[in-house]
């Protein structure tokens, strides 16, 4: 039997429309569409979808709308062989991200997608990009999925989806995944990389994870920022978690007034994580003295993770309220191939 795939619309440039007078993008129905790419009735396998009810433009994504995509995967798991969700790209990393922690024991692809330019426009990266999203959600070896994880396909790559960051505004290269691998490269054949997908031998039946706990926040350090700044976000009431994008292999500066603040927030409660803000590498505290400061208060390191998966991890760890004493040693451990 041919594999059976669920598009999930979520919104984004992919089906956004211009409107005639102010020339600017908004959102549009899934059966338009549809109608844009009729190509899809050509592939080896059968479609359904299923659309937000009102589709949004991803930079009005929260985590109201990740439990809502998770809970139509949770929904729909036995039918289907594989998912693709049609996602803005401006937030998709967070989202795949999101979606990778809250899936746990995947045993099928959830494949995010969408475009720079819409499916009406003459030169749109949209037919490629969905049209291969769905062939690579429904690879089988011997009627069995041959990737297990939440992937990211974008301009002739799928990535793994925490992995990602989103890099360009402008170009369809949109996004990059400097510390892993691209996990299939789309050229005359489908690469698969096999070596490095996630392979699921756990025994466990698949589980869908829907608390996710917002009380975080993400600070980035730049040369002047103020004790004042930094204060009023350590002091936001029921702030439980907060990153700390640092330089380079994460470091930070040693005033006296910054080391105190962090203290205290640890003393507080508050899990304050380490993420660098340079796009590749990651966080070793231990290589320079301006580090060694922060893992001696316990600061928790994110090693290579991007921003983006930092946050939803916490988001989903609070969710799932990890005891106190374990918090760092699970966070600081690889969940779902999010660190090396
Ligand atoms: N603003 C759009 C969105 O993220 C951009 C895109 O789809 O690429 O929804």
């Amino acid at each position: 039997m041919n594999p059976q795939i669920l598009l999930i619309y979520t919104g984004g440039t992919i089906g956004m429309i211009k409107d005639p007078v102010t020339a600017s993008l908004h959102v549009f129905d899934f059966t338009y569409l549809l109608e844009k790419i009729p190509e899809i009735n050509l592939l080896d396998c059968s479609i359904d979808n299923i659309s937000f009810e009102t589709p949004i433009d991803s930079s009005n994504i929260n985590p109201s709308h990740w439990i809502e995509i998770a809970r139509i995967i949770e929904q729909k798991y036995a039918v289907y062989d594989g998912f693709v969700v049609l996602h803005g790209s401006d937030t998709m990393s967070y989202s795949a991200s999101a979606l990778s922690f809250m899936l746990e024991n995947l045993s099928k692809p959830v494949i995010f997608t969408g475009s720079q330019l819409p499916i009406g426009d003459l030169r749109t990266d949209a037919k490629e990009n969905l049209i291969t999203a769905i062939q690579i959600a429904a690879l089988q070896n011997n009627n069995k999925a041959i990737i297990n994880e939440v992937g990211l396909y974008f301009e002739y790559k799928l990535y793994r989806g925490n992995r990602t960051t989103k890099i360009n505004a402008d170009y369809f290269e949109a996004f990059s995944s400097l510390n892993f691998p691209a996990l299939l490269t789309s050229g005359v054949h489908l690469n698969i990389n096999h070596e490095i997908l996630l392979k699921n031998y756990s025994k466990a039946s698949f589980c869908v994870h829907k608390e996710l706990d917002d009380n975080v926040a993400l600070v980035k350090l730049f040369p002047g920022i103020s004790q004042t700044v930094l204060s009023a976000i350590l002091e936001i009431p029921k702030l439980k978690a907060v990153i700390i994008e640092t330089y380079g292999s994460g470091n930070a500066f040693t005033y006296h007034w910054f080391l105190q603040a962090i203290k205290e927030a640890i003393e507080k409660g508050i899990y304050v994580v380490n993420v660098t803000q340079c796009a590749g590498g990651g966080v070793q505290m231990n290589q320079y003295h301006t580090g060694k400061l922060l893992e001696e208060l316990g600061v928790i390191s994110a090693k290579d993770m991007t921003t983006e998966s930092a946050l939803t991890k916490l988001m989903y760890m609070l969710g799932l309220k990890i005891s106190r004493k374990m918090f760092k040693t699970v966070f600081e451990s690889d969940l779902r191939g999010e660190i090396s």
